[in-house]
């Protein structure tokens, strides 16, 4: 009948928009970019195809990693910390961990290092390499010790709405933990990773780290680091590693939708647990860069100049 028969066709248009909407919704979680276990393989980059980019502006393509449209953080990028669990306790969650974390943050800004991101760029613009860390917050477990990202979701939008931290959709929010909490996923299948979400009505870039002292064997370099202290472990330093990784990406691919490879993978995927040369701290431990005054071992990222590659300086030795 003819009213059935519209019937049908509702339903059918109904499940067609159903379908379109799940596919979204599965596309943004596969979207979050989980990273790098020790052993994970990483791609050369040397068979991917070269998307063109817009003609005549700051994009550089035909390096290995692709450029899909989307935008990059340009300028100096705030940075927001959250301290999430008990960082006043013992080993690597302590007030050392934190002065480590922040020497990271200042050092990199503007290093040679980071400079390798300002290879990167959009329509309007390149990655400048700097950074700020503008404000850091506690959070010792509104949303308990067993984490999955809904929950990291929560406990970020409750700083932003209530005004702890500003709602900058211009800067990077690290959600750091404890190595007593767990993250679905978090030492079996990833480090680290970031994603984006509209929290507090904007486009909020976070990442998420956790103490890789949780799980040394898959996510430290080396379980003593240039800056461990006696009994302190390598949690410091581990994530130090983890967090350049995930802000070299959180800046060049904020949305998930501007630079990587046909095999999905962005800049720092490309160079992951990758280290190149090193030199041997007076404890025994290696590292590669020195910043803020303090050593540290960090993968290489990959310079989309060149025709590519993973070094550790903008206009390194390729390794
Ligand atoms: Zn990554």
């Amino acid at each position: 009948m003819k009213t059935l028969g519209k019937m049908k066709y509702a339903l059918a248009f109904l499940f067609v928009l159903l379908a379109a909407n799940f596919l979204v919704a599965q596309k943004v979680r596969e979207g979050s970019a989980p990273d790098g276990m020790k052993n994970v393989p990483n791609g050369d980059g040397s068979a991917a195809a070269v998307a063109a980019g817009p003609t005549g502006q700051a994009v550089v393509t035909g390096n290995g990693i692709n450029y899909n449209g989307g935008p990059v953080l340009k300028g100096t990028v705030p940075i927001y910390i959250i301290w999430y669990g008990n960082w006043n306790g013992t080993g690597s969650n302590t007030a050392a961990t934190r002065t480590i974390i922040e020497t990271l943050i200042g050092g990199l800004s503007n290093s040679g290092y980071e400079k390798i991101n300002s290879t990167y760029g959009d329509a309007t613009g390149n990655v400048s390499g700097a950074m700020t860390l503008v404000k850091e917050v506690f959070d010792s477990g509104s949303q308990g010790t067993r984490l999955r990202n809904s929950r990291i979701s929560s406990a970020i939008s409750a700083q932003l709405t209530s005004g702890n931290l500003p709602t900058d959709a211009s800067g990077v929010y690290l959600f750091l933990t404890s190595s007593d909490v767990k993250e679905s996923g978090f030492c079996t299948q990833f480090c680290g990773f970031h994603t984006r979400q509209t929290l507090n009505g904007a486009d909020i870039k976070w990442a998420f780290i956790g103490n890789v002292d949780q799980c040394p064997s898959g996510c430290e370099a080396q379980t003593t680091g240039p800056n461990s202290t006696a009994g302190s472990g390598g949690g410091a330093d581990g994530m130090a590693n983890v967090i350049a990784h995930e802000t070299e990406e959180a800046i060049s691919d904020p949305d998930l939708n501007a630079w990587f490879d046909s095999s999905g993978q962005e800049n720092a995927d490309k160079c992951n647990f990758r280290f190149g040369t090193t030199s041997t701290a007076a404890n025994g431990s290696h590292f590669n860069q020195t910043l803020g005054g303090l050593n540290f071992l960090l993968q290489m990222n990959w310079e989309n100049s060149r025709g590519g590659g993973c070094d550790q300086t903008l206009g390194g030795t390729f390794q």
